[in-house]
């Protein structure tokens, strides 16, 4: 009953409730009101607060905690692990800090970081907060054209990169796309600072806007930079969407908000205490990695491992290695990393002493019955599947262990987390649906503390894009869901995913399913196609867990297709199954469906920029004739 009555309580007295959760942080000057409804859908939450950070993450926990681990980052890429405790972050902040001011950055100002997961990336977010700097942090894995866009968007003061990344051993060069970034980019920024690990040594400079991280250190030596205590609802961060439906849209973070939710997930959904720690393997240009890599952790007390490389380097077991190393009590990672180690013997996960270990929690995509269930075998720990978006900054929906651990469900990320009121309604008549019946999720504003404040610069997009879809107010997750008689959701797949055969609506999910519980099968994509006849069929692309001999692949297809007709009934029979090398996927792991669609339709297939691997799509147009 603990969840139901504090939830209850999260959403009949927000207010008083997040005045009271408001507790946990340090506010400089407590909030005015705590929350401003009055230009729906804009809220604002602890108007008049003024806080920090960097102050919360780092300062703060100066007296208890200045000899704990605050950071780990471990690379094994180069080699390299730095294990940083608060004392030492504080110190580097403070002259990353000083850096960014010797370079002109003041608050308000846009930093754009560009780097992979290593110390310094996590330095300099942290150092924007200080100085009340805008930063938005930019996958390292995107290529100089997706730098450019979001370059444009933000319209940075300052670019921070790293002289290259590595994967699998292999130097990726950084400058040469920062470069070319900054060629192509209308706006670029006036200086560039670049952290050099000595990896690529060719580094061309550009005189009068490059800079070089190590010098501008050592010449401000130990200074102290003092905190700028910002108003809660000015901007912290921007991260730009995954952009698996289209172009990515520029997210905005407030501060006071953000650190209250960061605060109260560390410790209702992750079960995280002060000095206990976490590990997400999330890359830090992602949502996962702001939010509990970099700030909930830290904010937290905690200890956070931020890792670079392969998951199977040196072996499959390397992650649990480290759980077993550093005493992870709260792991965080995405369905597609568990299917990569999947691939491995189980007995890399075996031969490690986990008993430290509480959790497993997955985020990011739909995670299916066959990995939930390998991972928790494998584990015999709870494997915990979240929900929720760049957007909202923190899960939508969960289990939270930290206040009650529920049964987990397979299929099912849970419930509402606190303060978020959520709804499965009817597209057509906005009304709430049935327990069992599929619908539209949605969140019923004012979005709570920790979600996003805006679509950076362009509040009509933000209005339009998830306000716009309902005659009431309401933000669309543009995910299909369905709520269960004991309150679970499920996560049906995205709206623009639906197939319509014949007048039947089916969900894109469902029928990967059917296909995944082919035991040849490793993942599966389902899109709609256009059929003259039935308005759309299924096309189904999979990859297989180990290559079929040619001879076999139309006994295999054929299998597949039985599979589906035989749950989901003739109505779901696939045009097609084609069996493919690799499937198309955004950088950040999730399947590019919309592009699948797009080629199998004979049309344009779209903004390809976050793109992971161009060789997917061409398979794709291979073996579809296009
Ligand atoms: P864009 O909005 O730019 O098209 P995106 O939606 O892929 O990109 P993210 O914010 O990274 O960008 O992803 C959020 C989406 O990921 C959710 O809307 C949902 O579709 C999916 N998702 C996240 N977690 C889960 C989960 N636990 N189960 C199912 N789907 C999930
Ligand atoms: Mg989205």
């Amino acid at each position: 009953m603990q969840y139901e009555q504090t939830y209850r309580r999260s959403i009949d007295a927000p207010e008083a409730f997040w005045a009271e959760e408001a507790r946990a942080i340090h506010w400089h000057t407590p909030p005015r009101q705590i929350l401003d409804y009055s230009n729906p859908p804009f809220r604002r939450w602890f108007v008049g607060g003024e806080t920090n950070l960097c102050y919360n993450a780092v300062d703060r926990h100066l007296a208890e905690r200045a000899d704990q681990l605050a950071l780990v980052a471990i690379s094994t890429e180069t080699q390299v692990t730095r294990e940083i405790t608060y004392r030492e972050l504080h110190r580097e902040v403070n002259a990353f800090a000083a850096v960014l001011k010797a370079l002109d950055v003041a608050r308000g100002d846009r930093v754009v970081i560009y780097m992979p997961n290593m110390a310094e990336a996590v330095f300099a977010m942290l150092a924007c907060a200080r100085i009340g700097a805008v930063h938005s942090v930019v996958f390292g894995g995107f290529a100089a054209h997706n730098l450019a866009l979001r370059i444009d968007d933000a319209r940075p003061k300052l670019l921070i990169a790293a002289d290259a990344g590595m994967r699998g051993g292999k130097v990726i060069p950084y400058k040469p796309m920062v470069d070319a970034a900054c060629a192509e980019a209308a706006s670029p920024p006036p200086k560039v600072l670049i952290v050099s690990r000595g990896l690529d040594a060719a580094v061309p400079r550009i005189d009068g806007r490059d800079e070089d991280y190590a010098a501008l250190r050592a010449q401000v030596g130990d200074a102290q930079v003092p905190v700028e205590w910002l108003e809660s609802n000015e901007p912290s961060y921007l991260l730009y969407t995954s952009g698996t439906t289209g172009k990515p849209k520029g997210v905005q973070r407030d501060v006071g908000g953000y650190a209250v939710a960061m605060a109260q997930s560390m410790r209702t959904v992750f079960d995280c205490a002060p000095g206990q720690v976490m590990f997400s393997t999330s890359d830090v240009g992602w949502a996962v990695g702001h939010s509990y890599n970099v700030y909930g952790p830290l904010i937290g007390g905690c200890t956070s491992l931020l890792y670079e490389g392969l998951p199977t380097n040196p072996d499959p077991g390397i992650w649990w290695a480290l759980c077993e190393q550093y005493g992870v009590r709260t792991m965080f990672s995405s369905p597609t990393a568990i299917r990569v180690l999947k691939k491995h013997d189980v007995d890399f996960i075996h031969r490690h002493d986990l008993s430290g270990l509480k959790y497993l929690f997955l985020a990011g995509e739909p995670l299916d019955e066959p990995t939930a269930q390998w991972i928790g075998d494998a584990l015999r720990k709870p494997v915990i599947d979240n929900y929720w978006q760049t957007e909202t900054g923190w899960p939508a929906l969960t289990l939270l262990p930290g206040l009650e651990m529920k049964p987990v469900k397979f299929g099912s990320p849970g419930f509402p987390n606190l303060g978020y009121r959520m709804k499965v309604i009817d597209e057509r008549t906005g009304a709430e649906v049935a327990p069992g019946q599929k619908g539209v999720l949605v969140i019923q504003p004012p979005l709570p503390p920790g979600c996003m404040s805006t679509v950076w610069n362009d509040d009509e997009r933000f209005l339009k894009s998830y306000f716009g879809h309902f005659k009431e107010l309401l933000y669309s997750s543009l995910d299909w869901a369905i709520r269960d008689a004991d309150g679970y959701t499920f996560i049906l797949g995205r709206t623009d995913d639906v197939i319509n055969v014949a007048g039947h609506r089916l969900g894109t999910r469902e029928i990967e399913e059917a296909v995944s519980s082919h035991p040849r099968v490793a993942e599966a994509a389902v899109v709609g196609m256009h059929d003259e006849l039935k308005g759309q069929v299924p096309l189904v692309f999979v990859t297989l867990k180990q290559a079929a001999a040619s001879d076999e692949i139309a006994a295999l297809a054929a299998e597949m297709m039985q599979q589906v007709t035989g749950s989901l009934g003739a109505v779901a029979r696939p045009a097609h199954v084609h069996i493919v090398n690799a499937l198309p996927k955004t950088r950040s792991g999730k399947l590019l469906r919309r592009s699948l669609q797009a080629l199998a339709e004979r049309r344009d297939p779209g903004d390809l920029s976050t793109l992971d691997d161009p060789g997917a799509l061409e398979e794709i147009r291979r073996v579809l004739g296009t």
